[in-house]
């Protein structure tokens, strides 16, 4: 192993603080290691991960950010997962070791796994969520559902980005759409995409944080008119938490 690659085993994947920056901890792997890993899914490049989140699912949550992401969205509040490169390389038995501590206390809290990114379905997710499900773990994912779906997922929440539409079949297995809405024509964006999802998934919508002033009246009107749709915020900004 080279003192490179030490180093990254070193390099813990839990974030000491939600405001850890993280970059170029993955560029020394080589181009064909990381198509295979992307491949096979038995690799994977991650950011980081934390415990204790109320605000990225139901229950206590644990989040890993996976790295890699090609939308740029003006709103993005975790920039440093964009290049898949920033993300420290890590085997999925690392992965798994690394968050089976918590199995027990999460599932305890009505908790589980969180993966969001990033663009996590830039991965194949299968064998991770294989794993994770037999250590006892809930799986939830948060992807903009325009790539096709590895994984086994307990809940899917599709935020839909314009640049590139969701996957139809993603959609239709959506638990939950949660659309931002950056003006007023994001409404039909938003219909546009809950005509294809199921009749048991949740609609929200939510304010992009920089019009929330805006843009909540806006949404608390729609609700009003349209009582499907719930009202979903970014509690975390609130809480002033970047
Ligand atoms: S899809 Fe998510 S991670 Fe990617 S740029 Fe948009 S907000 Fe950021």
């Amino acid at each position: 192993m080279t003192m490179a690659a030490e180093a990254l085993e070193q390099t813990p994947l839990e974030a000491k603080s939600p405001y850890e920056m993280r970059v170029h901890l993955g560029e020394g792997v080589p181009d064909t290691d990381v198509k295979s890993a992307l491949k096979t899914g038995d690799m994977g490049f991650l950011h980081s991960y934390t415990t204790g989140s109320f605000v990225d699912g139901p229950g206590m949550r644990l989040v890993a950010w996976t790295t890699s992401c090609m939308f740029r969205c003006r709103y993005c509040h975790n920039p440093d997962t964009w290049t898949l490169s920033n993300g420290i390389p890590v085997t999925l038995e690392r992965a798994v070791e690394g968050v089976r501590k918590y199995a027990n206390g999460l599932k305890s809290m009505g908790g589980g796994f969180t993966l969001s990114g990033g663009e996590p379905l830039m991965h194949d997710l299968s064998n991770l969520t294989h794993l994770l499900q037999r250590t006892g773990f809930a799986t939830h994912i948060e992807t903009s559902g325009a790539y096709p779906l590895t994984g086994s997922w307990d809940w899917i929440c599709v935020s839909p980005k314009k640049f590139k539409r969701p996957l139809k079949e993603v959609l239709q297995m959506a638990s939950e759409l949660k659309v931002v809405v950056y003006n007023k024509s994001d409404f039909r964006w938003a219909e546009d995409n809950a005509a294809l999802v199921s009749q048991q998934c949740q609609l929200y919508l939510q304010p992009e944080w920089s019009k929330a002033n805006a843009i909540t009246p806006l949404i608390i009107d729609y609700i009003k008119s349209q009582p499907r749709w719930q009202l979903s915020l970014q509690i975390h900004k609130y809480i002033n938490i970047p």
